[in-house]
């Protein structure tokens, strides 16, 4: 079954029914966000924000010789990062609704972690990591947040 859809964005396109969502939910779920293009473009602006932002990396505060190895361990973290985003970057145009839905929302996590990272001017915060992957690095970050604001929430209540 055929049907169009205007967007958030304003596109119309047309859809064809996928067998595990009904024309209402798809309805649903699909008007309230941008079109398959709209999106990639999206995306892809932010990836290069955060791409431009992790090439510019703040001086490390240290002794010199832990300084030393602390910008090689931040570098080699940072060019890995880079490469996944990159990597997931070109991956966009294949995903499923399901999965752009769960992205848009990880990329907010995934910028507030990069952000988290550069802040990071320590130096032997960075000698400390220097078995860690740059995802590794990401995820404990992303966990640690997610900890914070349940923490926060339930402060709230
Ligand atoms: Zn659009």
């Amino acid at each position: 079954m055929h049907y169009k859809i205007t967007h958030y964005c304003s596109h119309e396109k047309e859809y064809t029914q996928k067998i595990d969502l009904t024309e209402e939910t798809l309805q649903r779920r699909l008007k309230n966000t941008l079109c398959e293009d709209c999106f990639i473009n999206e995306q892809k602006k932010l990836y290069n924000k955060i791409l431009e932002n992790a090439n510019t990396l703040a001086e490390l505060k240290g002794e010199n010789h832990e300084i030393l190895w602390a910008e090689k361990i931040r570098a080699k973290a940072f060019l890995e990062i880079e490469s996944s985003l990159q990597q997931m970057n070109n991956n966009l145009a294949s995903l499923s609704i399901e999965q752009k839905e769960a992205f848009a929302h990880n990329i907010t996590e995934l910028e507030q972690a990069i952000i988290a990272l550069r802040a990071e001017t320590n130096a032997i915060n960075w000698l400390k990591t220097s078995y860690m992957s740059g995802h590794t690095l990401i995820t404990n970050i992303i966990k640690k947040n997610r900890e914070l604001i349940e923490t926060s929430n339930k402060t709230d209540n």
